[in-house]
């Protein structure tokens, strides 16, 4: 959007381009909600073996090292073709964190598995008394010699349901001010004993998630990631990580496109007001895409994104939820039509689209929180 392919980068494209539309499979294409596992992970697979499924990861941990311009392009490319949603847990969240703060054993343990997708991640930060206030989780792990004894309830784990393994926060230090002092990051194996996986439908009629209960559960002290009670600090270089993924401005131009698709089969595309009101969006989203490649062109070179990550999670869903609403708009009096509209030939489920956009603004932090991290790490107001 913001450059031009150099000679190098052009013959990148023009080989992703053609592996993409040879390899990615035609059912996988514009799908709204991400597919089950059986189906999405040979697709998962193919890009690894490709080399392409961790372009940001260094090549020493079984990354691409690409640059900046090929993770562009890369995801451009895959956007182009509206290729389906992978599970992130673990490339985009966990990854990056264990390469950062991991023993080498579990990084030998780990990383292989996350870049194979042989092994599904869950994040089990939230619970059904901490989601926004983070900090107050109550699940506990008591330091039992060689292991720790993990009780609690963690809830709306993304994928949980299909996970084979969760990274989780704990509470270790009950007496500890202020209270994320005593919280440590750990890894478990979802098939350890006493762990009971009930999934959740959300508003889409999608089993997108799921609550855990944990009940005796023998977690090895090798699982601790990080100092025991340094664990808010592991946890919060990850959500950093986390909504800089969720304001990749893909999905709202992936919305886009079916606004004007459905736009040129009903006419709306020549009413100028409906004209001003699109363009008003690309500028916004424009914007944002601005703002995303320079917020990764940060990381690429291994300085943390700060609070811009709260700027960039806001910007992202507000425009991805702007998009969804205009799509509803364009349907027209079909705008709450649950079968998908025709738009010449291509099917496109609105309401889908606009259920599945509803979400955006609560994981990773709700809008509410990123304004009161803004308001008090950037404009010094009073928390
Ligand atoms: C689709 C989806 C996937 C998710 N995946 C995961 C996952 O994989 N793992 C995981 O651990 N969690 C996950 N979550 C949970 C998510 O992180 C929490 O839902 C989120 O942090 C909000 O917490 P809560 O639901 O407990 O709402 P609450 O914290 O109870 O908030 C309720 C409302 O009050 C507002 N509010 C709360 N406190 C304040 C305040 N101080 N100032 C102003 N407003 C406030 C919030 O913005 C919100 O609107 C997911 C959530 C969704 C929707």
């Amino acid at each position: 959007m913001f450059h031009k392919d150099g000679a190098g980068d052009a013959a990148f494209r023009t080989e992703v381009r053609s592996w993409l539309s040879e390899n990615l499979p035609k059912g996988l294409r514009g799908r709204t909600a991400r597919p089950r596992r059986a189906e999405l992970m040979p697709w998962y697979q193919a890009l690894s073996r490709r080399g392409w499924i961790a372009p940001h990861w260094p090549k020493d941990h079984g990354g691409m090292g690409a640059t900046l311009a090929q993770q562009i392009i890369l995801q451009e490319e895959l956007a182009r073709l509206s290729a389906p949603q992978l599970p992130v847990q673990g490339v985009n969240h966990l990854g990056p964190i264990l390469i950062k703060y991991g023993t080498p054993e579990q990084k030998a343990q780990h990383l292989p598995k996350i870049i194979s997708g042989d092994v599904i991640w869950a994040q089990g930060y939230s619970e059904p008394g901490a989601g926004s206030d983070l900090a107050s989780l109550t699940t506990r792990a008591e330091d039992q010699g060689d292991h720790f004894l993990v009780n609690g309830v963690k809830i709306w784990q993304t994928w949980g349901q299909y996970a084979d393994w969760m990274f989780m926060l704990v509470r270790t230090d009950s007496a500890a001010t202020p209270k994320h002092a005593g919280i440590s990051f750990m890894l478990v194996d979802l098939k350890t004993p006493g762990i009971t996986v009930r999934p959740i439908v959300n508003i889409a009629d999608d089993d997108e998630f799921a609550q855990m209960f944990l009940d005796d559960v023998v977690v090895p002290k090798e699982n601790l990631v990080g100092p025991l009670n340094g664990g808010w600090k592991v946890a919060n270089d990850l959500l950093a990580h986390e909504r800089l993924g969720t304001s990749s401005p893909q999905w709202s131009l992936e919305v886009v496109a079916r606004i004007e698709k459905l736009a040129a089969a009903n006419g709306l595309i020549d009413d100028p007001v409906f004209q001003d009101k699109l363009a008003a969006l690309k500028i916004a989203i424009t914007a944002q895409a601005a703002m995303f490649w320079h917020a990764v062109g940060i990381i690429a070179g291994g300085r943390p994104l700060g609070p811009d990550s709260s700027t960039m999670k806001l910007v992202g869903t507000d425009n991805l939820q702007a998009a969804t609403e205009l799509l509803i708009e364009v349907s027209g009096v079909h705008g709450a039509d649950t079968e998908r509209l025709d738009a010449d030939g291509e099917p496109i489920d609105v309401t889908q689209i606009f259920l599945q956009s509803r979400r955006a603004t609560i994981y990773g932090g709700s809008s509410e929180i990123q304004r009161n991290v803004l308001a008090k790490r950037v404009l010094g107001l009073p928390g």
